[in-house]
């Protein structure tokens, strides 16, 4: 059976250039990069060039990036850090939207005695900008880091990091934001952006699992939180991921050269076709978050009064791949904490199911995805009239 592979928030299939470099890695390049000798120089030469690849697709120096195992320990790093590096601020401004890498980070620093406050959003997920404002006016000095991400993994939303971020300057308040779904799909200059942290993650855009980065503007001074060598220029111990790393630096490449072509305009009205063309023929189904804007490759459609589940295997028996809400947390039957937290209605919010696309994604397979979305969805509405 064929696959329509249309999870790709969830992660995306490597590159064939990434496979060989991680191969190259594993079975030439494989030195420890800290040895002085010259196979360990080699690697060593490799994993610079590397890191001006990942540097190059998100706008900052080398010297500027420090490379993680992913997402994860990037926002994790950017919290924690922020926190043991300024002990007179205890407080954290988040929202309850952010992927579950700054969420549960910041309930698990809330039971440390961390005071978390969470800002508002709209009913499409967008933060609100003038509770951020007055909240910084009265508490800036007590405020250790704001986090806010680019771009929602479960809805795609974008959020108003530009507006945020001046706020955040103005009040002499760091700001992290977690651009994982972004980086790789967007351009991104963080020399025009007022973000102070920028987390991303490689395989969100073809490179592998295991690697990610967080740029670090100058100046700003994190405790590192995984203590070992002198790695990382002392902010992160541990040898480094060599294979991993490599690969993040091709799929860094190819991404830049992915991103000048702007195909991503095109594949946008692909994505608004495919679920405007869902929408009419499922019936009882919205969009959510339609109302603000979104990054091109992410569609999230609530099909009143179903399950998610039920539809996910159905569509998976048929061979699309899809899922409810974030990777992490697919096994759960309560509806996405996410879409709860904007106040989308429980009804809609069960049976809300996330499409996202790649790069490689062909215009034929939305075309096909679009007729089997309507089938799955039509059999299982006649069963509950049935029941
Ligand atoms: N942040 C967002 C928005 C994500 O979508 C993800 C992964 O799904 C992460 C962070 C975590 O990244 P990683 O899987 O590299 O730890």
């Amino acid at each position: 059976m064929k696959t329509i592979y249309l999870d790709n928030n969830a992660t995306t299939c490597p590159s064939s250039e990434v496979v060989a470099a991680m191969m190259e890695s594993l079975t030439q390049c494989w030195a420890n990069p800290s040895s002085i000798h010259r196979l360990g120089q080699t690697v060593h030469q490799r994993l610079d060039l590397a890191r001006e690849s990942a540097s190059k697709l998100i706008g900052c120096k080398s010297r500027d990036l420090l490379f993680t195992s992913g997402g994860t320990e990037a926002a994790n790093l950017a919290i924690v850090g922020s926190l043991q590096q300024q002990p007179d601020r205890t407080v954290i401004v988040t929202t309850r939207t952010e992927h579950s890498a700054v969420r549960e980070m910041a309930l698990a620093q809330a039971m440390r005695g961390v005071e978390v406050i969470w800002l508002p959003m709209d009913i499409n997920g967008v933060v609100d900008c003038d509770a951020l404002s007055e909240l910084l006016r009265s508490r800036a000095g007590d405020i250790a880091l704001v986090s806010i991400m680019r771009a929602n993994n479960e809805t795609g939303v974008i959020q108003p990091i530009e507006d945020i971020g001046l706020l955040c300057r103005e009040h002499e308040v760091r700001f992290h934001s977690d651009a994982v779904q972004w980086v790789g799909k967007l351009p991104i200059d963080v020399k025009q952006l007022p973000v102070d942290l920028l987390s991303f993650s490689a395989h969100k855009f073809h490179g592998p699992k295991g690697a990610g980065g967080l740029y670090i503007r100058r100046g700003v001074r994190l405790t590192a939180q995984i203590v070992g060598g002198p790695h990382e220029r002392q902010r992160r111990g541990g040898t480094e991921n060599v294979p991993g790393l490599l690969g993040m630096g091709i799929a860094a490449e190819l991404a830049t050269q992915w991103l000048a072509t702007e195909q991503w305009k095109t594949m946008e009205s692909w994505r608004d076709a495919f679920e405007q063309a869902v929408v009419e023929a499922a019936g009882n189904a919205a969009v959510n978050s339609s109302g603000a804007t979104r990054v091109w490759n992410t569609s999230n459609i609530g099909f009143n009064r179903l399950e998610a589940e039920a539809i996910l295997l159905m569509l998976s028996e048929r061979g699309v791949c899809a899922s409810a809400g974030a990777a992490c947390s697919s096994g759960s039957l309560d509806p996405s904490p996410v879409l709860m937290a904007m106040g989308i209605p429980a009804a809609q919010a069960h049976g809300s199911v996330r499409f996202s696309l790649c790069r490689e994604t062909k215009k034929a397979e939305l075309d096909e995805a679009v007729g089997i979305v309507t089938e799955v969805v039509t059999k299982l509405r006649s069963t509950m009239t049935t029941v």
